[in-house]
């Protein structure tokens, strides 16, 4: 069997990226950290579209965590191997840089950029050995523009662009491609403070983005169509920024 893995899949963005995954035929390991009912919502949503899903809860920012249910669920799973991974999980703790505690700075760093490579080191060893992977981070329009009052943020997504660009050339005799999706404002609970008509006269689509339609890009970098794209981050914002 062929799994594809989201860490952050209980809600938002994840959640949806879930349920398209689900319809490309891949069996879903929907990765969450506290969210239980959230993360059975989406399990619900997947079955009851004819998919099949399972839970995974653990906190990618803490490595032995990472490590431990990502082997437990190998040896309960020995026929399988995880080909597709989206990096998702992720929280904002805005503020300004001169107001900002080393705990507001380190838990970005943690869960965004250690996140990412905790659980992309740990399943590259069998994306390699099988010769085939998809690897898909949901970075941000911050950590391409920089984002005032996300100083955090902001380098969190940067660094993770840049890892991937380095990890695309690295793995791509192997047929793994590594790709970025970098939302503008998307209509989520992350950004239930922020007020699109205050907005709106931005973004060039004058509305937020629905999850739904970052989920289908993802599935997209995720699919066989997109064999020839690596190394990319490709926006998603509405003509925000590009
Ligand atoms: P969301 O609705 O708040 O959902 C966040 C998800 O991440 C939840 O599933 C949550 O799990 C999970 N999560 C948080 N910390 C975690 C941890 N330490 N370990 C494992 N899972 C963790 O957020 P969203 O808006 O969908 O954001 C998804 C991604 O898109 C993030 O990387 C975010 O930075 C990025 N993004 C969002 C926007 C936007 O406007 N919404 C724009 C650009 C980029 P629980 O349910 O258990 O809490």
């Amino acid at each position: 069997m062929k799994y594809a893995l989201v860490t952050g899949g209980s809600r938002g963005i994840g959640r949806s990226v879930c349920l398209e995954l689900s319809k490309l035929g891949y069996p879903v390991i929907i990765n969450y950290n506290s969210n239980d009912s959230a993360a059975n919502e989406t399990k619900l949503q997947i079955e009851s579209s004819g998919g099949t899903a399972e839970l995974l809860k653990f906190d990618v920012s803490d490595v032995n965590a990472v490590d431990n249910s990502l082997e437990k669920w190998s040896v309960e799973h020995p026929d399988s191997v995880i080909e597709v991974l989206i990096n998702n999980a992720g929280i904002r703790k805005d503020n300004l840089m001169m107001f900002m505690q080393n705990a507001e700075w380190d838990i970005i760093m943690d869960i965004h950029l250690n996140g990412f490579f905790y659980v992309t080191r740990r399943l590259l060893k069998d994306m390699l050995t099988n010769r085939y992977g998809r690897i898909i981070n949901v970075v941000s329009l911050s950590g391409l523009k920089g984002l005032p009052g996300q100083t955090n943020y902001s380098a969190a997504k940067a660094g993770i662009i840049g890892a991937s660009k380095a990890l695309a050339q690295e793995v791509g005799k192997r047929n793994i491609t590594v790709n970025c999706v970098a939302p503008g404002f998307i209509r989520t609970e992350m950004i239930s403070d922020i007020k699109e008509d205050d907005f709106k006269p931005m973004i060039p689509l004058s509305r937020f983005g629905k999850p739904e339609e970052v989920a289908d890009l993802v599935a997209f970098l995720a699919s066989k169509k997109a064999s020839y794209i690596t190394g990319q981050v490709i926006s998603i914002n509405g003509g925000l920024y590009t």
